[in-house]
């Protein structure tokens, strides 16, 4: 097993990693910016080092400076956490390079998937059913306009590189086919430094299910069930839950199957997120992330597998922790990501938390990394934590989350609490009867249809 992981991350997930790393007897070094001198993931582990300035691209983007403190710290692998280096195929590479190991898939599976294009095409060809569009990217107006009118519009535009949400755009006819395509082009080259774009059917009212996936990178892969996903706000998530309120076990056991399967045959090493959209009882990948995910929590709670843990025992050669027969899904989890953001205008809300309580109880987890008197600062995201809760049913989950959200305290910031402690009285939320736009319709106020 390695004996010292550096953990090139900050905040909730920082200390994730460090609680699996402590359980596994793994000495852990964490990494800061001058910005995260007082955080607790600092505090808690082992060793810290300074990484550098506030901003990222200086401090937990900066290799160099993580190479040296590997370096100095005798650090014999890396976990990257979500975000910042987790999907850089190069920082992978580099690493074993200087033969330190990292905590992920392979290089190649990750430069693979960061492609959405190679990801969609790879998809197709393991046999996981994709979303009509465009086979690879699109050169020109002319093409793009071919496409789209086969798949029929609205089509969607979205960029090779893209993510976060960004570098997408919708055609609603064909007459915004053209302009669709340099927005979607330029918002990618700015943010990606790659303008290539492709085309999708836009699905009006899926849902966003997503597949949970170990690999051991010898052939050997398990499912661990599905997340559903499709509360968000400008693509981003905001609640999560397994299992979907709308999937039969048959139709979780074909898909998953279908997910792990694919996994095998690329030898997928670690944990994986095959995700797609869902309209009409079909699925249809839209991407997949190479690395451990926020929502991981949900999916630890209704299969009882740590997967943080599980990532560090597969990185260091060792098996999966289960046979797919072994694996079961038992009652029912929603995971609340709490941001320091007002709950209407979504404006960052940085500062100091003057009072902080954590709800406790039969079924509730808090995953945070923040403390009273802990100033959030105004470089990163605004994650302050996530609550998850479990229950034997939707129902009792439901009802131990509207109380859990009753009893939590983060005053000093602004939070999306309130949100949430309205989300969880909401009769489509309570029926589960939600879909992709469901949250952005309901925060404008217009008329919810179905
Ligand atoms: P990103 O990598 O930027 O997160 P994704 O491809 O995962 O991009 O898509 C993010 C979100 O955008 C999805 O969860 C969904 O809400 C929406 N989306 C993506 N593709 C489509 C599509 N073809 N039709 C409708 N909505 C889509």
């Amino acid at each position: 097993m390695f004996d010292k992981i550096l953990i090139a991350n900050r905040g909730e997930i920082a200390l994730r990693v460090l609680r699996a790393c402590k359980e596994l007897g793994i000495a852990t070094v964490a990494v800061h910016s001058t910005a995260d001198a007082e955080a607790m993931h600092v505090r808690l582990a082992d060793e810290s080092v300074c990484i550098g300035p506030p901003p990222s691209k200086d401090s937990y983007l900066n290799i160099p400076n993580l190479l040296a403190a590997c370096e100095i710290t005798g650090a014999d692998a890396v976990h990257p956490g979500y975000g910042f280096l987790s999907e850089n195929a190069r920082f992978a590479e580099i690493l074993a390079e200087h033969n330190l190991g990292f905590i992920g898939p392979k290089a190649e599976h990750i430069r693979l998937m960061g492609d959405k294009i190679e990801a969609k095409r790879t998809a197709k060809r393991l046999g996981i059913p994709v979303v009509p569009g465009s086979d690879g990217a699109i050169d020109d107006v002319d093409e793009a306009m071919k496409v789209a009118k086969t798949i029929g519009f609205p089509v969607l535009v979205k960029a090779a590189a893209g993510g976060g949400g960004r570098g997408m755009k919708v055609a609603q006819t064909a007459d915004d086919l053209a302009l669709a395509i340099s927005t979607a082009g330029n918002e990618a080259k700015s943010a990606f430094g790659d303008a290539s774009v492709y085309l999708e059917k836009y699905l009006q009212k899926p849902r966003h299910i997503e597949i949970q996936v170990l690999g051991d990178g010898r052939g050997g892969a398990i499912h661990l069930g599905e997340r559903d996903c499709s509360l968000q706000r400008r693509h981003q998530k905001v609640w999560e839950e397994g299992p979907s309120p709308v999937l039969t076990a048959a139709a979780r056991a074909r898909i998953g199957e279908t997910c792990a399967k694919a996994m095998r045959e690329m030898k997928y090493l670690g944990v994986g997120t095959v995700e797609f959209l869902y309209e009409d009882g079909e699925f249809y990948f839209i991407e997949m992330n190479t690395r451990i995910q926020v929502e991981h929590p949900v999916t630890e709670a209704i299969t009882g597998i740590d997967l943080v843990l599980e990532q560090i025992r597969v990185a260091n050669g060792g098996d999966l922790p289960a046979t797919q027969d072994q694996i079961t899904i038992s009652g029912h989890a929603i995971e609340c990501r709490i941001n320091a953001e007002n709950p209407e205008t979504f404006r960052p809300s940085p500062g100091k938390i003057q009072r902080y309580h954590p709800p406790g109880g039969l079924g509730v987890r808090i995953d945070s990394a923040v403390y009273q008197g802990y100033t959030i600062p105004p470089y990163y995201d605004s994650l302050v934590g996530k609550l998850i809760v479990h229950g034997k049913t939707r129902a009792e989950c439901l009802m131990r989350l509207r109380r859990a959200l009753d009893e939590i305290v983060v005053d000093g910031i602004e939070t999306t609490l309130p949100l949430f402690r309205a989300l969880v009285r909401d009769h489509d939320i309570i029926d589960g009867d939600y879909h992709i736009h469901w949250l952005e319709q309901y925060l404008s106020g217009v008329d919810r249809d179905k």
